[in-house]
């Protein structure tokens, strides 16, 4: 048994001044504030205390990719998300030639399996050309039933997202399939009409994969996917909260008008996250990464984020002027719970221990996962 004690913990919507969680193995057993049941405590000065930190959707980092096929890499990349308060990973695969998607899926399978990553993310392949970002054009498909059903069956129940564009012929059915599979069906890297956008949702889509990036931009005669789903209840939205990818105004808006709980901040992070600026691959297409910014190498699109949860946390307090129980909520408890990950994203009792404490300043203290401790401190 292990007692933190003297923290702010934030538990759901409240945060106890005084705070202390009881972990009992590999789950949290019970949470208060004022006195421990104990005098036999770890005592965290007054640091913050989190749940861990749910990122679904990360290609890679610290130098090691998911999308390469191979698991020491992927291990490697969860390592890295995880000594940034990311206790729970979606490893998102891109578009890529029909065998090694598959490849990449049974690898992963295996990862979820024992517990390195919670599950797949296929960003791709049916998405629209118009809005592919650095996913390779020349890979991309039409919405496929046949192929879609191969690839959930190879992962033996561990894909837990698709992304498709709504628009797409077919599209429709295959969110129908994803949806009736038990797994989250997303619209995202399309240039769907607001209509269209609805048409996905009302199909069983219930997420928007990386709002304002890869889709149409809000129009007042065609509103596109953005208003459609920030006006739909049913629907989640994540946001890249890297100052790149989103105006922080917009960061702030998206939270004001879907309120944190249908809020998923995500890193999208790939291979150069932690590893510095250079040269690099996503998907077989060449990448540079300068100041921290990744763009295709031909015709400079976005290839993702150098982010990490702790430094998205910290931008939507600072720099967003979001509450720190409302970027705690969108940072684990909303994402585990788009993704059905019942056990994680929240303080609770019977929830899996897995805790950052974070310092004044937010930066990551110590990490916890399943009631080990993972990481020291770092700056
Ligand atoms: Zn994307």
């Amino acid at each position: 048994m292990t007692v933190l004690s003297g923290a702010r913990v934030v538990s759901g919507d409240e945060v106890f001044d005084h705070g202390w969680v009881r972990v009992e193995g590999d789950r949290i057993a019970e949470v208060g504030s004022g006195p421990a049941p104990t005098s036999d405590v770890t005592d965290l000065g007054g640091a913050w205390l989190v749940p861990g930190f749910v990122d679904i959707h990360v290609h890679g980092g610290g130098g090691a990719s998911f999308c390469d096929g191979d698991p020491g890499q992927a291990r490697r990349a969860a390592e890295f998300h995880l000594a940034h308060g990311s206790t729970t990973v979606i490893a998102s695969l891109v578009t890529a030639p029909a065998g090694s998607l598959l490849d990449s899926v049974r690898m992963l399978a295996r990862l979820a399996e024992t517990g390195v990553i919670a599950g797949t993310h296929l960003e791709g392949p049916y998405l629209a050309a118009a809005r592919c970002g650095a996913h390779d054009p020349a890979l991309l498909r039409v919405p496929d039933l046949d192929e879609l059903a191969g690839l959930l069956d190879a992962g033996r129940g561990t894909v837990r997202q698709v992304t498709v564009a709504p628009e797409l012929p077919g599209a429709l059915d295959v969110i129908k399939l994803i949806a009736d599979a038990g797994v989250v069906a997303a619209v995202g890297h399309t240039d769907a009409t607001y209509a269209q956008a609805r048409a996905g949702f009302d199909a069983g889509a219930t997420l928007a994969t990386h709002l304002y990036n890869g889709m149409r931009p809000v129009h007042h005669r065609e509103p596109g996917v953005v208003t459609a789903a920030l006006a739909d209840e049913r629907v989640a939205v994540e946001l890249i909260n890297d100052g790149v990818h989103l105006h922080p105004a917009i960061v702030r808006d998206a939270f004001a008008r879907a309120g944190a709980g249908r809020v998923a901040l995500v890193t999208d992070a790939m291979t150069a996250a932690g590893a510095g600026d250079g040269e690099y691959e996503l998907g077989g297409r060449h990448v540079v990464v300068t100041a921290g910014v990744a763009r295709l190498a031909d015709g400079g699109a976005i290839a993702g984020s150098t982010l990490t949860m702790d430094v998205a946390v910290r931008r939507a307090v600072r720099e967003a002027g979001v509450s720190m129980v409302d970027a705690v909520r969108a940072a684990a408890t909303t994402p585990a719970w788009v993704l059905r990950l019942d056990r994680v994203g929240a303080i609770a009792a019977g929830q899996q221990a897995d805790l950052v404490v974070l310092d004044d300043d937010l930066a990551v203290r110590r990490v916890m996962r399943r009631g080990r401790w993972v990481s020291t401190s770092r700056t």
